[in-house]
């Protein structure tokens, strides 16, 4: 009889709940430094389950995901065809 819930709405990326159980993204390819709005987890917590730790996520716009950005000149462009990127 105790299903329990405890659930913390995350207004965006700055709440405190925001991160719970999401680890910073390791540092891939020539990336240059963690994305100041998601600081490198790539997403963030939309909405916390306290008591089940479960959760529903947003991806980060500003680096798709990935926790890290670009902030050089030399990565600007987009190749339309590139060879595919692995990964996830
Ligand atoms: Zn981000």
């Amino acid at each position: 009889m105790s299903r329990e819930q405890r659930i913390v709405t995350c207004g965006g990326p700055q709440d405190s709940h925001a991160f719970d159980g999401i680890p910073v993204r390791p540092r891939r390819g020539n990336l240059d430094k963690l994305c100041p709005v998601c600081a490198g987890h790539g997403e963030w917590n939309r909405e916390v389950d306290l008591v089940s730790q479960r959760s529903k996520r947003s991806f980060c716009d500003k680096c798709d995901g990935r926790g890290w950005i670009e902030t050089g000149d030399d990565l600007v462009r987009n190749p339309p065809a590139g060879p595919a990127l692995c990964g996830r």
